[in-house]
């Protein structure tokens, strides 16, 4: 069964100032398309063609190298809409906070360092919030669309939070600026649907 681009689940503007239109429009309907159709074309006719995004990229062959980047940026994509709302930003709540006080210190401390892992990826790749097993909160970044469920890939846990900081999320707004960008981003998180992942993935 073929994968399909999802919906933007909010209008092409609805995350302006913070993530302009244009940028939103190119990333989801050529970027994302692009990584999708790639995805179909490579897990045709195999068996990867029956299993759940999750279970290709759990089982992944490293050395597949058209299912690791087209598999990987249809998953991190489809993350990244979600756990993005006009409706968004401010701070977390409930068990989901209290988890990363646990995890971190402070809700501040964890921005800091989510900011940091966003910031100093170098060249193309993501941030993450990740939870293990017990509830355990961990941050990582992975190179081009490598994603934590990847064997040996970032810090292994289930991700719940996933930052694009390829160029192409934010140059044409914010040309190589791109700490204002990972500002921006914390203006926007749908810390509800984080929530929601992280009490599925706990
Ligand atoms: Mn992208």
């Amino acid at each position: 069964m073929a994968f399909s681009l999802p919906e933007l689940p909010y209008a092409k503007d609805a995350l302006e100032p913070h993530i302009d239109a244009r940028t939103m429009e190119i990333h989801h309907a050529k970027h994302h398309n692009g990584y999708t159709t790639n995805l179909n074309n490579a897990i045709d006719g195999t068996d990867l063609a029956s299993k759940t995004i999750d279970e290709i990229l759990k089982g992944l062959d490293m050395n597949n190298a058209a299912v690791r980047n087209n598999g990987g940026g249809f998953y991190n994509h489809s993350l990244f809409w979600k756990v993005m709302s006009p409706n968004g930003g401010g701070n977390p709540s409930g068990d989901l906070a209290e988890a990363i006080v646990a995890s971190f210190g402070s809700v501040d401390a964890f921005k800091e360092k989510f900011g940091t892992a966003a910031g100093t990826r170098f060249g193309s790749g993501w941030a993450w919030l990740c939870v293990h097993k017990g509830g355990k909160l961990d941050i990582c970044s992975t190179a081009n669309q490598d994603n934590p469920l990847m064997p040996g890939i970032g810090c292994g846990g289930h991700p719940i939070l996933g930052l694009d900081v390829w160029e192409h999320a934010y140059y044409l707004n914010y040309q190589n600026r791109r700490p204002d960008y990972v500002t921006a981003f914390f203006n926007v998180i749908n810390w509800d649907e984080v929530a929601q992942g992280f009490a599925a993935g706990k």
